[in-house]
């Protein structure tokens, strides 16, 4: 079968958040901005080009952005912006584009195929980059290209504030005598590992038998090669709004109970936002539905800044509850649902001050991962058969719990008070 040549645009917000920070206050204009936690434990979470130029970069520690850039602003993070700044500009890709993924925060991809015979895609994509600009106020960049790898890899030469093009003959010129570092996959010990042994651009790189690199990194060794050689069919999936993850509870007896009831939202959030943190994903609108004994069903939901996290999550759904629980009658089923999903989890973490917060989350969902969902629950959303329940099961399943397990739990129970109910 011959396969379409596609057309795949990557659009990218320049320093998004340094950008978004500069249209609420000129004066960062020019400047060395640095966004991250505030404190000498905090993380770089983005920084401007006049940063970049003293060696700062994201992901750094705070401390030594500060001692390589001493006249660098350094601002806190203000999710609340950022999320509708990133609205505003899937709004107008959704106008303009027939189909597009929304790949995080700052970065979409657009599926154009086929619009040539119109337009020219490189006119197209111009224009809504003219236009993103022009009615956000931000400055983006974009590659188009044949796949997503090779488009992205386009959009990071671009930056800043650029465009290119990469028709399917100059794929292979385009990414030869690029750094490997520019392949998307290509994280620290990979790129090391892979200097050490000579291989510094990816041509070089393209020219190692794929049955060296399996061997050499497995799997990943594979998907690298094909990267190298431009290789990428993955397809640019649709992104909705309304894509969610949820969860109900239908009960026995009816219920009045509102302490009873919060304590079941605080278990299904922390249970929802679990799933969002493993599978990497955030949510930017919470869904609270209560059906009355009588089955009259009311949903309430409230747009909220991108988020996995348990602490900003349970506050809303229990306010959403508390607005829609009105009539002082029994209750049949509550629900509660998370869309708006985009992917990301690291760009979040980062804005945290203290890297106490996000060590105890990675903690939790360890134990989590390691020993099922329901390994260890917030004081709060156990009711007591819950617990009585699940103490019987364990015993059963582990006569002799391992204590260094009853510690780790035991730990954070008491940091959780610390941390938690700030
Ligand atoms: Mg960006």
């Amino acid at each position: 079968m011959v396969q379409m040549t596609r057309s795949i645009v990557h659009m990218d917000l320049d320093t998004f958040f340094v950008s978004v920070e500069r249209l609420m206050n000129s004066k960062l204009m020019g400047k060395p901005v640095i966004i991250g936690g505030m404190s000498d434990r905090g993380v770089v979470s983005s920084c401007s080009y006049e940063a970049r130029r003293f060696g700062v970069h994201s992901a750094m520690p705070m401390k030594m952005a500060r001692a390589l850039c001493s006249e660098a602003i350094v601002i806190r993070g203000d999710m609340d912006a950022y999320s509708r700044y990133s609205r505003m500009v899937t709004d107008i890709i959704a106008e303009q584009a027939p189909v597009y993924e929304k790949a995080s925060i700052d970065e979409h991809y657009l599926d154009i195929t086929g619009m040539d015979r119109f337009f020219g895609c490189m006119q197209w994509s111009h224009e809504l980059r003219q236009r993103i600009m022009k009615e956000s106020g931000l400055p983006i960049s974009y590659g188009l290209s044949v796949n997503k790898t090779v488009s992205k890899i386009a959009t990071g030469e671009a930056k800043p504030n650029g465009e290119i093009l990469v028709p399917d003959r100059q794929v292979q010129g385009f990414l030869s005598p690029l750094s490997i570092r520019k392949i998307p996959m290509i994280g620290n010990r990979t790129f090391h590992l892979l200097r050490s042994m000579g291989i510094a651009t990816i041509g070089t790189l393209g020219q190692i038998p794929m049955e060296m690199m399996e061997s050499l990194l497995g799997k990943n060794g594979l998907a690298i090669w094909k990267k190298a050689h431009g290789i990428d069919p993955a397809p640019v999936r649709q992104y909705s709004e309304r894509k969610s993850i949820g969860s109900e509870r239908t009960f026995q007896r009816d219920t009045m109970d509102v302490a009873g009831l919060h304590d079941l939202f605080t278990a299904m959030v922390e249970k929802l936002a679990f799933q969002l943190r493993r599978e990497e994903k955030l949510t930017s609108c919470v869904t609270v539905r209560i059906r009355y004994s009588n089955f009259d069903t009311h949903t309430l939901q409230r747009r909220i800044p991108y988020t996995s996290f348990d602490h900003l999550l349970i506050p809303v759904a229990r306010e959403l509850f508390d607005r829609l629980y009105q009539r002082r009658m029994l209750i049949r089923l509550v629900g509660v649902r998370f869309s708006g999903l985009i992917r990301g989890v690291q760009q979040l973490n980062l804005f945290e001050d203290t890297s106490e917060m996000v060590h105890l989350y990675l903690a939790v969902d360890m134990l989590r991962k390691r020993y099922g969902p329901d390994a260890i629950k917030r004081a709060s959303g156990i009711q007591l058969h819950d617990l009585e329940e699940r103490t019987a099961h364990s015993q059963e399943q582990q006569a002799h719990p391992a204590p260094e397990r009853r510690q780790q739990i035991d730990n954070l129970k008491s940091r959780r008070w610390r941390y938690w109910y700030r």
